[in-house]
């Protein structure tokens, strides 16, 4: 199973190294999971969507939002960041439109929480071997990846009892999604 983290959620399923496709050709639509019931609007016309949770929008957004508050970071007042105001140190203010390079390491977590609590229905879903994240998000690395393995952990049901999946950086980097099409069309078409 594979998910990229860019301005969105892309997901597919690769099943004996094929990618399922669905019977509409629909499948891997994971950033539409609704995962908060009246939440953030999606562009997909719903409210709550994974994506607006877990994916570089959301640390764009909050970027934006401290630039606009002109100050370091506060924690948020769920608790979910567990803000250390030390580590807003390097916080850049993003221009709109750009790549944010050095968002909080909080919103980070944040962003790992979320993304782990996701694939923890995932996994209970379809019992994937590996979980492979790319896009342009993951450049964090284990700042994003650390948090949501601690999650899904957490939150997979028959924790303790079963294989927890490993969640693993994809290797291609951003040119993944470009050399995976490639190859797509070199053995289906
Ligand atoms: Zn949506």
């Amino acid at each position: 199973m594979t998910l990229t983290l860019g301005t969105g959620i892309g997901g597919a399923i690769v099943m004996d190294g094929r990618v399922e496709r669905g019977q509409h050709g629909m499948a891997g639509e994971f950033g539409h999971m609704i995962m908060v019931p009246h939440g953030r609007r999606c562009e997909c016309g719903n409210r709550g969507c994974w994506e607006q949770y877990a994916s570089g929008n959301v640390l764009q957004r909050e970027g934006q939002a401290l630039a606009r508050a002109g100050g370091p970071l506060r924690p948020n007042s769920n608790g979910g960041a567990r803000g250390d105001q030390r580590q807003s140190a390097g916080l850049s203010s993003p221009k709109r439109g750009s790549r944010v390079t050095q968002p909080p390491k909080s919103s980070l977590a944040e962003v790992g929480r979320w993304l782990g609590l996701g694939l923890a229905n995932l996994a209970a879903a379809l019992d994937p071997g590996c979980i492979v994240i790319g896009g342009g998000v993951i450049a964090a690395g284990d700042l994003i990846l650390d948090p949501a393995r601690e999650e899904m952990a957490r939150n997979l049901p028959g924790r303790g009892h079963r294989p927890l999946a490993p969640i693993v950086a994809a290797e291609l980097g951003p040119r993944a999604g470009l050399i995976g099409a490639a190859d797509l069309a070199r053995r289906d078409f």
